[in-house]
């Protein structure tokens, strides 16, 4: 049974330019969380949040979450993922990025406790490296164009080129300079992180609509996401809106959604993410399994959760530490080579080995 839970926080500044249609990420302060269990065994998971602007949560929210949801798991069996969900979601209204710290903790653990993979917990891969994404941030169509074009050098096949927070002009620049030198085979997302109002990502769409690529979350709502998807020739890939399984299956289900982005953290932890990802896989949508920012143990769990995609509609993963370069675990953390990610080895659970002690003192210690 969970017996103690301690949570740190760690500062993951970029030290790489990272720009979206709202904010600039700067040093964001991720959350820690390791549970322990009556047998010592011990499961570690983490949510980060790149900036507050986009999504309704903040990484201090998520350390006040756990003042409530750590207590509400204390005693249980950490390997019953659905009962501490259960009782996660009885504490506390919403919050889901404290649960998925929690949530992947005990996968962690469990996998620990079995000696098995979380990637074998969850059904096994379906491929050995991870497809990744990359990220074009916001900036002049020039720089843009020679962001993407390094990009593809060092072997990225998927682009996600950061829009909106300004004049769309600029913005259609840019994606004709991208689109320019993408080289075949290479796959375009242009992301506003909610960025456009309706008349905009419509002008957007018209101006370039002999460009193959798709629209992730061109705006802030999924009620504007409705009214601009009869209106633009471009697939519509949803990101912030979806915001928990029943969402999801209701994009699917009324053909809102071309695809999804995402992300352990918003959803709830892997249990969330399992759900979501068979839903995904039978209705044959394609998904990415992504973080919001991070270390190496969101990493690893959204390597292991898209490295059980079926291959044909796996949008790939986005990992963090491209721009942070922070390492809690040097040898095997996930790392990106040639555009994919390699799952760790270094064990059971999420495959990382970390150390008691290494992330600092705890900013708080819940015990039963
Ligand atoms: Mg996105």
């Amino acid at each position: 049974m969970i017996n103690e839970i301690r949570v740190y926080a760690v500062p993951l500044s970029a030290e790489t330019k990272y720009t979206m249609s709202s904010s600039n990420v700067a040093t964001p302060m991720s959350t820690i969380v390791e549970v322990v269990d009556s047998d010592g065994f011990v499961g570690y998971g983490e949510a980060c949040l790149a900036s507050p602007q986009f999504q309704p949560a903040h990484n201090d929210g998520v350390r006040a979450s756990l003042a409530v949801l750590a207590p509400s798991i204390l005693g249980l069996d950490p390997m019953q993922f659905t009962v501490v969900n259960a009782a996660m979601n009885r504490a506390l209204t919403g919050h889901a990025e404290g649960k998925a710290a929690l949530d992947i903790a005990c996968w962690d653990l469990a996998g620990k406790r079995l000696e098995q993979s979380v990637v074998d917990m969850l059904g096994g891969a379906q491929m050995d490296d991870v497809l990744t994404y990359h990220v074009v941030g916001i900036d002049a169509p020039d720089a843009a164009a020679a962001t993407a074009v390094r990009l593809q050098e060092d072997g990225i096949t998927r682009l996600q080129l950061k829009a909106g927070g300004r004049g769309i002009h600029e913005d259609i620049a840019s994606i004709h300079a991208v689109a320019e030198v993408l080289r075949p085979g290479t796959d375009l997302a242009v992301d506003t992180n909610r960025g456009w109002s309706t008349a905009e990502a419509i002008q957007v769409s018209n101006a370039c609509r002999d460009i193959t690529m798709s629209m992730e979350q061109p705006c802030a709502t999924e009620a504007e996401l409705h009214q601009v998807k009869a209106q633009i020739v471009h697939p519509i890939i949803v990101d912030e809106s979806s915001t928990g399984i029943d969402a999801v299956a209701r994009m699917i289900s009324n053909g809102l959604a071309d695809g999804f982005g995402l992300k352990a953290t918003r959803l709830g932890g892997l249990t969330a993410m399992r759900a979501v990802r068979d839903l995904c896989m039978a209705t044959r949508t394609p998904m990415s399994s992504d973080d919001a920012w991070g270390g190496d143990i969101i990493a690893a769990a959204g390597v292991a959760l898209g490295a059980t995609l079926d291959p044909q509609f796996s949008r790939g993963a986005w990992l963090a530490h491209p721009y942070h370069q922070t390492h809690y675990d040097e040898a095997n953390g996930p790392r990106i080579e040639n555009g994919f990610a390699t799952l760790p080895a270094g064990g059971p659970g999420l495959g990382l080995v970390l150390e008691a002690g290494q992330f600092g003192d705890p900013v708080a210690v819940y015990r039963t």
